[in-house]
C-alpha cells in the first residue's frame, strides 16, 4: 500500500487516486533561461522516480511537466541580446531535454510551454474577474486574496499582521494593489512592447503563477491527483495556483501535494542567484557519469536535504560501477539448471523490501539498501556455486524491476571488442577512399554510440574509449 506525505494535510496518507487505476500528475518544470543545475535536477529526477514508481504499482499515468518560457529573467536576457524570447529560449529548451534524457529520465506524456497557452490563461483570468476573485488596477489584473478564505491552506503561513506587506516574502511592488498579498495575474505592457498578448482586459503578459493553473487544468481536468515541485514552490507559487484554480472552478484543485527538499552545497542551498551551483554539463566535463549523478541525487530520501560533495559523487561513481559489474557478472555466469532455495529467498526478500521502502513515502535510500543487500548475497552465492539458472533469471528480472523505477543500472551496452573497432575503422577508411561518405559517417556514428572516439591524424586514424 503506497503512502506518502501530503503537504496539504501535513500527514502521511494512503494514496487513493481519483479514478481507479489512473494517476493524473502535474510537476512544475524549469524556467528555460539558462542551463538547469543539479539542484533543479534533484527535483526533476525525483519527479521521474515518482512517475515510474506509480507505473510500477500498475497505474496508468498522465504526467504533465511544463516549461516556463516567459518570465522577467527571460525577457531581460532576450532584450539585452535584441532577440525575441522564442529565439532566446530555443537553445535552452534543447539543452534542457538533452540533460533530462541523459540523466535517464522518462519524458512525461505532456510537456507544454507557457507561451503556447496564453488563451487558456486569459480564460481563467476573465473568469476570476467575472466572479469577483480578480480586479483591475492601473491596467494590470490582480488576484483578490480576501475573496478566497482558504488562502494559506497549503503553506500554512500565518498572514495575520502581514496583510499590508510586513513580510519580506510578500512583494510590495509599485502597483496599487488592494492588499499587499494580492499578486499579478496579468501585467499591463505597452502596445508595441515585446512580449505582449491581447486580452479583453488589455494588452499585457501573464504573471508567473497563472501558467501552471492553465496548463494543469487543460490536460488533467479541474481536479487531479498529484501536484509537485521543489520545496520553495509551496509559497507563493503553489498557494497562488490553488487560489487561482479553486477561485475559478470552485472545486478542489489537486488532492495530493508533494514537495522535494533542496540540494545544498557546503550546507547552503544550491541556486543560480548565489552562484554556488554545478550544472549537469559541468559535472560531465569533469568526467562524472550521468548514472553516478542520478544515483547521488536518489541516495537521500526526497524529504531530506542532500549536501552535494565531490567525495559523495565519487562514491556514487564506484557504486554504479559495482552495480553494473554485478549485472554483467550474473548475466555471463554459467549456471547449473534449477534453483537454490536460499538464493531464491534473497531475491524475493530484496523485491519485497524494495517495494516496502518505496511504499513508505518513496524512501529511495532504503530501496537502494535492499538492492545492495541482494547484490552482496548473490555475489556470495556465486562464489559458493549456489546460483541456479532459475535464480540467475530471477536476479536479472529483479534488477530490471528495480531499474524500471530508479534507472541507476542504465541500459546494457554490449562491450565492443578492440578487433571489431579496428575492423570498422578499416571499413570506414575504405568507404572514404570510395567517396562513400554516407557509410563512413554511419560508421563514425556507430562507434560514437559505443563511446569510441575517432581522431583523424596525419599518421592515420587513432581511436579511444570515452
Ligand atoms: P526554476 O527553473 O527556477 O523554475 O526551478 C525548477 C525547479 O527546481 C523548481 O521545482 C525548484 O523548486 C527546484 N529547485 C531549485 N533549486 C533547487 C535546489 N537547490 N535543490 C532542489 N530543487 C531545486
Ligand atoms: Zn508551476
Amino acid at each position: 500500500m503506497l503512502r506518502f506525505f501530503n503537504t496539504l494535510s501535513r500527514k502521511v496518507e494512503e494514496f487513493q487516486p481519483l479514478e481507479a487505476g489512473k494517476v493524473r500528475m502535474y510537476i512544475c518544470g524549469p524556467t528555460v533561461w539558462n542551463f538547469a543545475h543539479i539542484g533543479n535536477f534533484r527535483t526533476f529526477v525525483f519527479g521521474d522516480v515518482l512517475r515510474r514508481y506509480l507505473k510500477f504499482k500498475g497505474y496508468e499515468m498522465t504526467h504533465v511537466f511544463n516549461l516556463t518560457d516567459v518570465d522577467d529573467r527571460i525577457i531581460k536576457e532576450a532584450k539585452a541580446r535584441n532577440i525575441s524570447i522564442d529565439e532566446f529560449t530555443a537553445p535552452f529548451i534543447q539543452y534542457f531535454w538533452e540533460d533530462f534524457d541523459a540523466l535517464g529520465n522518462e519524458r512525461p506524456e505532456v510537456t507544454p510551454r507557457a507561451t503556447h497557452h496564453i488563451a487558456e490563461m486569459i480564460d481563467i483570468i476573465q473568469n476570476l474577474l467575472d466572479n469577483g476573485h480578480a480586479y483591475e488596477s492601473e491596467g494590470s489584473i490582480y488576484y483578490r486574496i480576501t475573496a478566497f478564505p482558504d488562502y494559506g491552506k497549503l503553506s500554512k503561513i500565518n498572514f495575520a499582521g502581514n496583510i499590508h506587506g510586513g513580510s519580506e516574502r510578500i512583494d510590495t511592488d509599485k502597483y496599487d494593489k488592494e492588499d499587499a498579498r494580492d499578486f499579478a495575474l496579468w501585467k499591463l505592457v505597452g502596445k508595441d512592447e515585446q512580449p505582449g498578448w491581447d486580452a479583453p482586459f488589455g494588452h499585457g503578459r501573464p504573471g508567473w503563477h497563472i501558467e501552471c493553473s492553465a496548463m494543469s487544468m487543460k490536460y488533467l481536468g479541474e481536479t487531479f491527483d498529484i501536484h509537485g515541485g521543489g520545496m520553495d514552490l509551496q509559497f507563493p507559487h503553489h498557494e497562488n495556483e490553488i487560489a487561482q484554480s479553486e477561485g475559478s472552478t470552485g472545486k478542489l484543485f489537486s488532492k495530493y501535494w508533494i514537495h522535494s527538499e533542496f540540494l545544498k552545497i557546503d550546507d547552503v542551498t544550491m541556486s543560480k542567484s548565489k552562484g554556488n551551483f554545478f550544472t549537469f554539463r559541468d559535472l560531465r566535463e569533469q568526467g562524472y557519469s550521468p548514472l553516478a549523478i542520478r544515483y547521488l541525487l536518489l541516495s537521500v530520501p526526497y524529504r531530506k536535504q542532500l549536501n552535494f560533495t565531490f567525495e559523495g559523487l565519487q562514491g556514487a561513481e564506484s557504486t554504479v560501477e559495482r552495480l553494473r559489474n554485478f549485472r554483467r557478472l550474473v548475466s555471463d555466469a554459467k549456471t547449473p539448471a534449477g534453483s537454490v532455495p536460499a538464493t531464491k529467498a534473497s531475491v524475493d526478500t530484496a523485491l519485497a523490501d524494495f517495494e516496502t521502502a518505496m511504499d513508505d513515502d518513496f524512501n529511495t535510500a532504503s530501496a537502494l539498501a535492499a538492492i545492495h543487500d541482494m547484490v552482496r548475497e548473490i555475489n556470495t552465492a556465486l562464489t559458493k556455486g549456489d546460483l541456479g539458472s532459475d535464480d540467475q533469471a530471477a536476479v536479472l528480472d529483479a534488477v530490471a524491476k528495480f531499474d524500471s523505477v530508479l534507472g541507476i543500472f542504465g541500459t546494457e551496452v554490449s562491450e565492443i571488442l578492440d578487433a571489431d573497432i579496428e575492423k570498422l575503422i578499416a571499413e570506414r577508411q575504405e568507404a572514404r577512399r570510395n567517396r562513400n561518405f554516407a557509410r563512413s559517417d554511419e560508421i563514425r556514428d556507430l562507434l560514437a554510440e559505443q563511446n569510441i572516439i575517432l581522431e583523424d591524424t596525419k599518421d592515420g586514424v587513432r581511436w579511444k574509449r570515452k
